[in-house]
């Protein structure tokens, strides 16, 4: 049974008033006992778990620093192109806007991977818009060889393939693969993807299970807060990533957990997730999954993300640029969306030091395996 089997026998109805008719009595139960229970996840997420905000965050930051010390991995994204073929209303890489569109070729990669490499990154996030003619599986391969020789990580999130084509660019030193659902209501998804590949809901919900059939290291998962109702999609992304898990368990797994940006032409978010929301997002997913890593954006202000290092968070970003050459030439006519934290890694190191955190450049060597 898929993934979209298992969703379309859960109804949406139900797990809504379940989340909004929680009790005090059902978080403490869930507090009690929170590790790969999906009902002890809902009670954390619903309305009746912000009184124990304080309690759930310094459990989670507990449990963090039992399980991956006093460490945060340091990854950043390298926009190969922003060529798309679809229309999404909330990015800027849309079809349909007049924006300068790039992408990058050997030489154009190979100065970026010097600048990055320049920082201090070891670990990378290959980024593009999704065009398959142009940014396809040819263009992946003939670029990815040159990416893995200057980068012990490399990880990407690009348009869904197919389960060979995966199996391709693992060959090749591919690492990761991040696959975000958006929402997990296929309504809602409908009428933000209007046009493009990316309108199939099913091909891109069973996309994970394509990944790991391939024998990647990791896949991330993730939903854009702000499409639908927060609590009931982010209950979705842990049913996800359960069902994963208990299918592919050789395969490990992150999730990122982005808030709506502002962007060319982009929507306001339908229901907004406040700071506070996300601090119980973050420790939620925590509780329920010990294992699971969790990545933070720059999409997220300087002065939150330093409040958040300690309670669950696991990778971050720094620096970053969401344009295509946008390492070496600035051009913000090129990006998908604004940033929020604009420091250098340098600065986001030093605030990371000065909370007891200790940024990593490098835990991983394909010959170490
Ligand atoms: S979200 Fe992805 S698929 Fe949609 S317009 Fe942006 S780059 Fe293209």
């Amino acid at each position: 049974m898929s993934f979209m089997h298992y969703l379309t026998g859960l109804s949406r109805e139900k797990l809504t008033l379940k989340l909004y008719s929680c009790t005090e009595q059902d978080v403490e139960r869930a507090l009690q006992n929170p590790q790969g229970s999906l009902d002890s996840l809902l009670a954390l997420l619903s309305p009746a778990a912000e009184p124990y905000l304080e309690q759930m965050a310094q459990a989670s930051g507990y449990i963090t620093r039992q399980r991956f010390g006093a460490n945060i991995g340091m990854y950043l994204p390298l926009y190969l192109s922003n060529l798309c073929a679809n229309e999404c209303d909330y990015c800027g890489f849309s079809m349909s806007h007049r924006i300068k569109r790039k992408t990058l070729n050997i030489d154009e990669l190979t100065a970026e991977m010097s600048v990055i490499k320049s920082m201090g990154y070891d670990s990378i996030l290959l980024v593009s818009g999704e065009h398959e003619t142009k940014v396809g599986i040819d263009y992946f391969s003939s670029v990815l060889p040159s990416v893995k020789a200057h980068f012990s990580y490399v990880a990407m999130e690009v348009q869904p393939l197919q389960e060979v084509e995966y199996s391709k660019l693992v060959g090749l030193g591919l690492d990761a693969v991040m696959i975000y659902q958006e929402t997990y209501n296929p309504q809602t998804y409908a009428k933000h993807h209007t046009r493009g590949n990316k309108q199939d809901f099913e091909y891109r919900l069973t996309t994970p299970e394509r990944i790991a059939r391939s024998g990647v290291d990791k896949i991330g998962l993730g939903v854009l807060f702000g499409l639908d109702d927060w609590r009931l999609d982010a209950l979705l992304l842990g049913h996800h990533l359960g069902y994963l898990e208990s299918h592919f368990w050789r395969t490990r797994y992150s999730v990122s957990l982005p808030r709506l940006r502002p962007c060319t032409g982009g929507i306001t978010p339908k229901v907004e997730l406040s700071d506070k929301g996300l601090v119980q997002l973050i420790c939620a997913f925590r509780l329920f999954n010990h294992q699971v890593e969790i990545s933070l954006s720059t999409r997220e202000p300087a002065g939150l993300r330093d409040h958040l290092f300690g309670l669950g968070i696991t990778q971050l970003s720094a620096g970053s640029s969401t344009q295509p050459g946008g390492y070496l030439k600035p051009n913000t006519q090129l990006d998908q969306f604004e940033i929020s934290d604009d420091r250098s890694p340098l600065e986001v190191c030093a605030a990371m030091r000065a909370k007891g955190f200790n940024p990593v450049w490098k835990d991983w060597e394909s010959a170490w395996i």
